[in-house]
């Protein structure tokens, strides 16, 4: 894609998001000859069309009907420090706007998967915008290696190696903004111990891979349709990361198909999910690691067909506090949820299996500590359900914080609900 389209994409996206204003933000990329290429300056961001789009030539000589963004000087500062930077995001979203007008970083340690997504975090001292000195103060932060900056009583600034990678990252930010925000109302934030604070990898399931070139059955087409259009709608209502679940399916005995590793959830096809056959990646490309999980959950549970492991806005308050996802709420959640234990990250990350284990149980529903939360079902669609539901209940839950004490249904109206719905 030309950078123009690459940046009018992202624009769109960061506007449908709700993560700027029309005309708050600006986005820009730096190509392979040099150039830079910046959103026009105060112009409707929601409605950008190529044109609109400025380029700045190495040689100096600028080509575009529009004026470029103003902040463009701390957009060439920081591509003049950093060769690894080849896209830039600034934007004024809420939650990262929240942390900047109390003058505080997001302590991302809180949930280490998406620090390994965000990087470090710097934070630049306020100076009016388009100046000279905002520039360098955000310049510095770069340069002492930060990926995303806060910038003090105005928004954020993201680098990235391109343009969606900038984006996935300042979402991974804004997302835990969010979450820290939400968390901060129902109960005091639990961190991980230090010495998990950055995920093993797993990579031993990942040797031996085969590659596979066989044709799809019209059943495993259909069944790639469906977790596609599953997996779109979990990321337009909000409910995943672009980058850091992963959506599964059973096909046969216990081979399965599962999201990619590499590829963020608006730009996939319905080829790329990969197959992986008796624990093995046949396609021999970026499997997601967390397959080592739903393998071992759909080997020891023959009933469950699909598993949708996520990070979703108001499930992960409850996963960085102690506080319980308490679903006797209303009927519908109770029903669908019933108890949702949380294991901690320490037993997810040293024994997997241990946590596989707890679906044989019958649970269907399970919390991992500053993780995610593992949901199964026997079809994607109720397995989507569940996460729909449990989302909901998490989000009244949090509302209700400040309105009173919630007070959840009766042990007899539970047994009532057991005997009708469960039995
Ligand atoms: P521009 O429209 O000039 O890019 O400015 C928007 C902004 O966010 C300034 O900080
Ligand atoms: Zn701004």
């Amino acid at each position: 894609m030309h950078p123009r389209e690459q940046i009018i994409s992202i624009a769109n996206r960061i506007y449908q998001k709700g993560f700027t204003t029309s005309t708050g933000g600006n986005f820009s990329i730096r190509d392979e000859s040099g150039d830079i290429w910046i959103t026009p300056s105060g112009i409707d961001k929601g409605n950008l069309l190529e044109e609109d789009i400025v380029c700045l030539h190495r040689n100096g000589k600028t080509e575009g009907i529009l004026k470029p963004s103003m902040e463009l000087p701390f957009h060439k500062a920081i591509y003049q420090l950093r060769s690894d930077i080849k896209a830039i995001i600034h934007a004024h979203s809420a939650s990262l706007v929240s942390f900047s007008i109390v003058r505080k970083i997001p302590d991302i340690n809180i949930i280490p998967h998406l620090k390994k997504i965000v990087g470090p975090i710097g934070y630049a001292g306020y100076e009016q915008p388009g100046s000279k000195k905002l520039s360098a103060n955000i310049a510095e932060e770069f340069s002492g290696g930060a990926n995303a900056v806060i910038m003090e009583n105005h928004g954020v600034v993201v680098g990235g190696e391109s343009i969606i990678d900038a984006f996935v990252r300042f979402e991974a930010l804004e997302f835990c903004a969010g979450v820290i925000i939400d968390a901060n109302k129902i109960g005091d934030l639990q961190y991980p111990d230090d010495d998990l604070s950055v995920e093993t990898d797993k990579g031993d399931y990942l040797t031996n891979l085969e590659f596979d070139v066989d044709a799809y059955s019209l059943e495993e087409e259909e069944l790639r349709s469906t977790m596609l259009s599953i997996a779109q709608r979990a990321y337009e209502k909000g409910l995943i990361l672009s980058n850091s679940g992963a959506i599964s399916v059973r096909l046969h005995r216990n081979d399965f198909l599962i999201t990619p590793a590499d590829i963020p959830i608006f730009d996939l096809k319905n080829d790329d999910f990969v197959k992986i056959i008796d624990q093995k990646n046949k396609k021999g490309r970026g499997v997601n690691p967390q397959f080592a999980l739903h393998g071992e959950i759909y080997r020891r549970n023959p009933h469950l067909n699909s598993i949708i492991q996520t990070q979703s806005p108001s499930i992960m308050p409850f996963c960085i506090t102690a506080t319980n996802l308490d679903v006797r709420t209303i009927p519908e959640c109770w029903i669908l949820l019933q108890d949702i234990p949380k294991v901690s990250y320490g037993s997810y990350i040293n024994d997997y299996c241990q946590l596989a284990a707890m679906f044989s149980a019958g649970k269907n529903a399970v919390i991992i500590q500053n993780n995610s939360i593992v949901l199964t079902g026997d079809s994607l669609l109720s397995t989507y359900e569940r996460l729909e539901v449990a989302d909901l209940s998490a989000r009244s839950l949090i509302s209700s914080a400040h309105l009173g004490d919630m007070v959840p249904m009766e042990k007899q109206q539970i047994r009532e609900l057991r005997k009708r719905f469960l039995s």
